[in-house]
């Protein structure tokens, strides 16, 4: 049986203490920190989990240093702290990174303002990542030649924090971690009605799969975590909340390497905004816009794309400037922003100001507590939020110990990587600039990749590529197909992997393990599935 159809079993007729409708990051932490802390938790997303605005992100980890412009110190401070507290908790996954911004006329501060802003953020965030400093031109070009210093007055160097793979990887990862202490959770699977009575909520779920009869559960409170549908949800639950949602439209454009450091390179646009190029492997991301839109479905029009590849062919010494050509993927979401409802008309507000920060309400009348905004950043306080939230509202949970979150000891690191010295992993690649096999399973799967080993060192053929320049091996697809509930090739494509991100779509389309990968994901439902993502059956090579 899949994990997912288990998951299925589990939801049918079951009865939770809370019930999580939405799979982004603030659904993944509430499920992982409730059910952490010994809660009956189930988790359910009408499509993938990490697959809606949690895919969309910059993958920054960041304390906000732009928002020190709207003099948001409070924000600041909490996203600083939240950020060393994932850097601490996620050495792997969460990396340290440099940001060099490049300051010219137009830009709205001189390089000294912004090197004294830079100091008050490493401040702000009590002194532990890297120290600032101030960079003349020159400097500028010999660390990074490919920024075009003609019209630069200088500039400076800070230090934040960003996910080497990919925000709806971490999303997952708080998922999987859920799930191993016992909450049950399930992708495609629609919240189609709730009524409640004085024992609680009573649910009908709909798998959005394979459109079969509606299965029925019952929970004590329900969480609202559904992104930029939290207010159409809570209408329809019939609950009034203080806060509201809007939104902003940010874009990415994911194009060829720019820069050979491991460093993002910030720029202010032609509207005075910060924009990035932030590293991606083998890839550089340029982002990202801020318009306001009303809808949350969103797509990158042409003219998104324009805009971006103008900003920073102006603002490199290329070869030859970007083109559309050059755009081998794209994304684009909407950050929900909160706004107080009461006297909220925000048309006349600037845009671009309005804060980041998130609320977390709790209805004692309606058992629901519905979460607005968030950032990937302030996952951990959220999480929090939420737990006391659910504790407020009668359902006991077992003492934060802060076990529900990070990575696995560091004695249990060293451990895999002794056995991976011991056979020769890293070995099995040679390629420059790749990174060491051991570092990247460790990374990806933390505990689950002592399994690698075993299976790697039984079959060598384990250890090998399955699609060329897509940096997986075989026994990882294994492992997806058993613990990462895959449900649609995308799902494995564009968030478990971020595979779509680096290889342009025809490329995956021709590649020759595409097949296999089909294969060992679905079986026999291999074909279905391939036509599903492309629209016929791919012929590689
Ligand atoms: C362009 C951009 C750049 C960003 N960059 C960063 C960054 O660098 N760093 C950072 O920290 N943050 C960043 N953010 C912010 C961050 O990505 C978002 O705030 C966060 O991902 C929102 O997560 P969420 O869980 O609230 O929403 P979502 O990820 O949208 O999750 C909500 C989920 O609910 C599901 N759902 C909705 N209704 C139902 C229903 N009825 N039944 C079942 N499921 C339902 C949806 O399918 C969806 O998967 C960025 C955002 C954008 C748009």
């Amino acid at each position: 049986m899949t994990l997912r159809a288990t998951a299925l079993e589990e939801l049918d007729e079951g009865s939770f203490d809370a019930v999580i409708v939405g799979g982004g990051i603030n659904g993944a932490v509430a499920a992982a920190v409730l059910a952490g802390r010994g809660a009956s938790v189930a988790l359910i997303d009408r499509g993938d989990f990490g697959g809606f605005t949690s895919q969309a992100s910059s993958n920054l980890v960041w304390g906000g240093f732009k928002y020190l412009e709207s003099y948001e110190f409070l924000l600041v401070r909490k996203l600083c702290v939240s950020r060393n507290r994932l850097i601490k908790a996620y050495p792997d996954n969460v990396k340290s990174i440099g940001f060099l911004a490049t300051l010219d006329k137009s830009s709205p501060f001189p390089p000294w303002l912004a090197a004294l802003g830079s100091l008050a953020y490493w401040a702000i965030g009590s002194f532990k990542t890297h120290w600032p400093r101030l960079l003349r031109p020159k400097t500028i070009e010999k660390i990074e030649p490919v920024v075009d210093t003609t019209g630069a007055r200088g500039g400076i160097e800070y230090y934040d924090a960003y996910l080497p793979d990919n925000d709806s990887r971490f999303v997952f990862s708080f998922i999987r971690s859920a799930m191993d202490v016992g909450a049950t959770a399930a992708n495609y699977v629609e919240l189609t009605e709730a009524t409640r009575n004085d024992n609680g909520w009573h649910l009908t779920l709909q798998d959005t799969e394979d459109g079969g009869t509606p299965r029925t559960c019952t929970a004590k409170v329900l969480i609202n975590a559904a992104g930029p549908f939290v207010d159409p949800l809570n209408r329809e639950l019939g609950l009034q909340t203080d806060h509201r949602i809007v939104f902003s439209k940010g874009i990415h454009l994911v194009v060829p390497r720019l820069a050979g450091e491991e460093r993002v390179l910030a720029f202010f646009d032609d509207t005075q905004r910060l924009f990035y190029v932030i590293p991606m492997g083998r890839r550089s991301v340029i982002g990202t816009t801020d318009t306001r839109v009303e809808n949350p479905e969103t797509t990158v029009t042409d003219e998104d794309r324009d805009f971006l590849l103008k900003q920073i062919n102006a603002r490199l010494d290329l070869e030859r400037p970007l083109t559309r050509a050059d755009v081998i993927a794209d994304r684009s979401g909407v950050r929900p922003l909160v706004v107080k409802r009461e006297g909220s008309d925000q048309t006349d507000v600037d845009w671009t100001k309005l804060s980041r920060k998130h609320e977390v309400e709790a209805s004692r009348e309606k058992r629901i507590v519905s979460i607005f905004g968030g950032k990937l950043t302030d996952c951990l306080n959220v999480g929090e939020e939420v737990a006391e939230a659910v504790e407020d509202l009668g359902v006991p949970l077992e003492k934060d110990k802060g076990t529900w979150y990070g990575e696995p000891a560091k004695a249990t690191r060293a451990e895999f990587y002794r056995q991976a010295r011991l056979m020769k992993l890293d070995l099995l690649r040679d390629k420059a600039g790749v990174e060491p096999l051991t570092d990247r399973l460790w990374r990806r799967y933390g505990r689950r990749a002592f399994q690698m080993l075993d299976a790697i060192d039984q079959d060598p053929a384990m250890g090998e590529d399955i699609m060329e320049n897509a940096d997986y091996l075989r026994v990882e697809l294994h492992l997806a197909a058993r613990t990462e509930m895959v449900t649609k090739l995308e799902d494995f494509l564009r968030r478990r992997s971020k595979i779509t991100q680096v290889i342009s779509d025809d490329e995956v389309r021709r590649s020759a393990g595409l097949r296999e990968v089909a294969e060992i994901l679905f079986g026999d439902a291999a074909d279905t599935k391939l036509v599903e993502y492309f629209g016929d059956l791919p012929v590689s090579t």
